[in-house]
């Protein structure tokens, strides 16, 4: 695109699920876009794997839904639980409207679909494109962007590197930076990216399953640590167990027994780390694993960008912000964000408005995610919770796959409300 085509009134750096959505509402609203990923294609494994019900309705919106709906599975029950078993529920099916559930699918499966619906309105994603300069001028920002290729080295031992083949310079109107934790656009911006919590280390688990895996989501919340169970689509389920340092576990990835996510390398983990993390702390569970398919020890930080944007470059999803794995809220979160960014992007673009929406979104979605990162909790007047759950009433928040009033909604059937 760029060989012929120089300029447009949106850029999205980032072809993951906020970029890809950022960019799908942008095409629907009219807006030229382009978006780039240094990657050469797609996620190829599951990693964020839950949809909220409230995201669910914004892809209903979109006439994404039903398609989605047909490679998830549908959960309506969440269990949270201790070593000794369960000792409360969440019935999502309480919630009004038709998505009163939590979609568990892969992310590679979401994203093959937001980038085929993308497809389907005209924008391509430019794959191996990687963002690597910004200049802000008067109305838009120069974007450098280097297009990568493959080149095959070495004679007895071949090897494939990736080499920038062109640097190209691309004149847009907004930037919208969707790439990730460690976020060019954000550094390039000059955006500081500040701690809002103690970083968890988890072993994440994909097996196969003898039998069909149950059809709910269990989440271990014990003193020193939390876990949790997804039911995957087939026979198939993760466990992902936050590690205290206790276990023998290793701590960084060896050449050989490291699994590549990106540009980043995870230590791969045994039948044996498994069996005795679940004898452990879940030695209730009876889900009868099969073969391991994939498993990973994983570091989720707690961050927050000092702004959401400057100017006219905004950020979304993790490049934003950084969440812990059991509620999924930095890529939920981060899909609403692209919902409200394109409206008012497209209202600057396509009608003229004042910039000044895109300064205020950045200040709302700042204290937005400060409630949902440290929003703790308090009884709700009537009949109090349990002292299981009071015990744990800060942490609940975190760990239930919903945001907004679903959110609060859930929170009151544990007679708990946000603070
Ligand atoms: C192993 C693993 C397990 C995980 N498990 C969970 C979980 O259980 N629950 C949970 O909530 N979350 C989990 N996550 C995190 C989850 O994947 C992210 O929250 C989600 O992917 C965020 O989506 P995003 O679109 O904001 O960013 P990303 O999915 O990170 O996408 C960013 C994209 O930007 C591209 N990019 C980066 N730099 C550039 C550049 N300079 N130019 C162009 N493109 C660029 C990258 O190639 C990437 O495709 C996991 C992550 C990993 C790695």
């Amino acid at each position: 695109m760029f060989g012929r085509k120089t300029a447009t009134q949106a850029l999205v750096v980032g072809a993951g699920p906020v970029g890809l959505f950022a960019a799908l509402q942008l095409a629907r609203h009219g807006v030229d876009v382009a978006i780039i990923d240094s990657q050469w294609r797609t996620a190829a494994r599951s990693y964020a794997l839950a949809l909220h019900p409230s995201t669910l309705r914004q892809f209903d919106d979109v006439g994404l839904a039903e398609p989605l709906l047909a490679q998830g599975r549908r959960v309506d029950r969440v269990d949270y639980c201790d070593r000794e078993g369960i000792q409360a529920t969440l019935d999502f099916g309480r919630l009004s409207g038709k998505f009163s559930f939590v979609l568990v699918m892969p992310q590679h499966l979401l994203e093959t679909a937001l980038e085929n619906r993308l497809a389907e309105l005209g924008v391509d994603v430019m794959w191996s494109h990687r963002l690597v300069g910004l200049e802000p001028d008067v109305d838009g920002v120069k974007a450098t962007i280097q297009r990568l290729a493959k080149e095959s080295t070495g004679y007895s031992v071949s090897s494939t590197e990736w080499v920038v083949e062109k640097t190209l310079a691309s004149q847009t109107g907004f930037v919208v930076g969707a790439d990730g934790h460690a976020s060019a656009v954000r550094r390039l911006a000059g955006i500081g990216f500040e701690e809002t919590g103690a970083s968890q280390r988890f072993a994440v688990f994909e097996c196969t399953s003898e039998s069909e895996a149950k059809n709910r989501i269990q989440i271990v919340l014990e003193e020193l640590s939390s876990g949790v169970y997804w039911p995957l689509p087939g026979n198939r389920f993760r466990w992902s167990f936050e590690l205290t340092g206790e276990e023998s576990v290793p701590e960084r990835a060896k050449r050989r027994l490291a699994v590549q996510v990106g540009e980043a390398s995870y230590p791969y983990l045994t039948a044996e780390n498994f069996a005795q993390l679940l004898a452990e702390r879940a030695p209730w569970c009876d889900a009868e694993a099969g073969e391991i398919q994939w498993s990973v020890a994983v570091r989720f930080e707690h961050r927050l960008a000092t702004e959401f944007g400057r100017g006219r470059i905004s950020l979304l999803g993790d490049a934003a912000h950084l969440a812990g794995p059991i509620g999924v809220k930095s890529m939920n979160v981060g899909l609403e964000e692209a919902t409200e960014l394109a409206e008012r992007v497209a209202g600057v673009v396509k009608s003229a408005e004042s910039t000044a929406a895109i300064g205020a979104f950045e200040r709302e979605r700042t204290s937005r995610w400060r409630q949902i990162a440290s929003g703790g909790t308090r009884p709700a007047p009537g009949e109090p919770p349990a002292d299981w759950i009071l015990q744990r009433a800060d942490r609940l928040p975190a760990c239930v796959p919903a945001s907004g009033r679903d959110l609060e909604e859930l929170l009151e059937q544990m007679n708990l409300e946000l603070r």
